[in-house]
């Protein structure tokens, strides 16, 4: 049978031979999205089971036909006239697809109803008609469709087939279905997710902590750009997962009021620790109508939002707050950070105070990634031991002390290159040549670098040295103070101090 035929991903026939047959007769059900919806089907499941052949009940379609009106679960290759009636869980964006064979576009939704889910996807015309008719969330009744084996690669849906459209399908406006269940999310909290496999497609649910701007990215394949944006999301486990919107998601999404943001059917990815995308499948909802939902915006407005939590993403370029353990260095000291076995990170904002001149500079060797002291050979040749090589010239490396000070505390740090580049403001190539050629220009540098304040990111371990053991300090990153996050600590923290008080 031709309409049974099995449609891959990206494959559409431009007419099924079917609808040819079809088209001489009326086919006024067919794409129309009646607000008037007709009588609800009643089914009722005996229990979660159905039989292939468990018995229909009849439903009026608008056209004046009569469609059988079966559960999802009972849907397979081998029937061709049905109609079920089912919940739109989830609506992705369409999509568009250039192959040899053409191109073209889709989109794919998930329905629910009583007997399970299933997934259905519109390629091409069926795309463009039904794409704007169907809205997430609402009920209609579906009638014709194929149905091939589903490709579980792309869908968390639990069923064996999915449904492709046709221009036979017909989708008709289903208002009183109450009974229904609504969007069903199956949420993981935050802090499992480091322990779920990569490319494991999940939802989740989360206070937006916080999020960045929208950038524009160029899709090698397609030449297209594309907008994009992390969003740092926090559950009540105290861990942070940025996860990545894309496209019109991205541009319109709007956190400013760090809202509730539910994501159903996003990829699991391993980028940088463990962090989200958003597919063009998956469905963002802000601020659900959901128990989750109301719960976790409760407990973030009353304890959440003064809680310390720690990202399970890569920190690096991400947004402010994330994964800091903010310490003032009276903190640092009277918890004994770094005196563990492992090494402690904090992040603390403190002014430098004073800054070590004297060998905060070395020659290094040239070779890439090599940061090894060469000896000068006093030949006009510099040897790399670890290379085991001798080079015609060096480069400059930085290793920088300098004292740093809150308003409590004093604390000595080390700072590599890019770290003093950043206090000292020039390049370590620059202050070389300064050095060799303009003593008080170098000078000058040091005195501008000091009482300038920043955002510290630090590491402290105990290093021992003839069996004295100290704790050495050594900056991971340095940053212009955000003011507008620094207030927001203050205020947390002093709402905190008044409860305590
Ligand atoms: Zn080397």
């Amino acid at each position: 049978m031709c309409k049974d035929l099995v449609l891959g991903q990206g494959q559409q026939r431009s007419s099924a031979p079917a609808a040819n047959a079809a088209a001489n007769k009326p086919q006024q059900q067919n794409g129309n999205v009646s607000v008037a919806g007709p009588p609800a089907p009643k089914y009722h499941a005996p229990s979660n089971q159905f039989s292939k052949a468990s018995a229909p009940s009849a439903m009026k379609t608008p056209g004046g036909s009569q469609a059988k009106v079966v559960p999802i679960a009972s849907l397979n290759p081998y029937q061709s006239k049905w109609t079920i009636c089912a919940r739109v869980t989830q609506k992705g964006q369409i999509r568009t697809w250039s192959n040899s064979r053409g191109e073209g576009k889709l989109f794919s939704i998930e329905l629910v109803d009583e007997s399970g889910e299933i997934r259905a996807t519109a390629f091409n015309d069926q795309a463009d008609k039904f794409f704007p008719l169907i809205e997430l969330n609402k009920v209609y009744y579906f009638t014709k469709g194929n149905l091939k084996t589903a490709n579980k690669q792309y869908t968390a849906v639990k069923n064996d087939y999915e449904i492709t459209f046709t221009n036979e399908t017909s989708v008709v406006l289903c208002d009183d279905a109450q009974h229904l269940p609504s969007v069903r999310f199956e949420f993981v909290s935050i802090s499992e997710l480091e322990n779920t496999p990569k490319d494991s497609i999940v939802d989740v649910i989360g206070i937006c902590k916080s999020y960045e701007d929208v950038t524009k990215i160029t899709v090698k394949a397609s030449n297209r750009e594309v907008s994009k944006r992390n969003v740092h999301l926090m559950d009540t486990s105290g861990k942070l997962v940025t996860a990545t919107l894309w496209g019109n998601e991205a541009d319109t999404f709007d956190g400013s009021r760090q809202p509730v943001v539910a994501i159903k059917g996003a990829r699991v990815s391993d980028f940088g620790g463990r962090s989200l995308s958003v597919l063009s499948s998956s469905t963002v909802v802000v601020n659900p109508d959901t128990p989750e939902a109301f719960k976790l915006r409760g407990w973030f407005d009353s304890e959440g939002q003064l809680l310390e939590c720690s990202s399970i993403s890569d920190v690096r370029g991400s947004a402010p707050g994330v994964n800091t353990n903010w310490k003032t260095l009276y903190e640092v000291k009277a918890e004994n950070l770094g005196q563990g076995d492992k090494a402690d990170y904090f992040s603390c904002v403190g002014t430098v105070v004073h800054l070590r001149k004297e060998n905060c500079m070395y020659q290094a060797c040239p070779s890439q990634d090599c940061n090894k002291k060469v000896i000068d050979q006093q030949n006009g040749l510099y040897r790399c031991e670890k290379c085991d090589r001798e080079f015609p010239n060096f480069k400059y490396r930085m290793m920088l002390l300098v004292t740093i000070a809150d308003c409590l505390e004093y604390q000595w740090v080390t700072c590599f290159q890019d770290a003093a580049e950043f206090i000292l403001g020039q390049s370590a190539a620059f202050l070389g040549e300064l050095k060799e050629k303009n003593e008080q220009a170098f000078e000058e540098v040091f005195q501008n670098a000091n009482f300038n304040t920043y955002e510290f990111r630090i590491r402290v371990k105990l290093e021992t040295y003839n069996d004295e053991s100290r704790i050495k300090a050594t900056a991971m990153d340095v940053k212009p103070v955000n003011y507008r996050e620094y207030s927001k600590r203050l205020i947390a923290n002093i709402r905190r101090n008044a409860q305590l008080g």
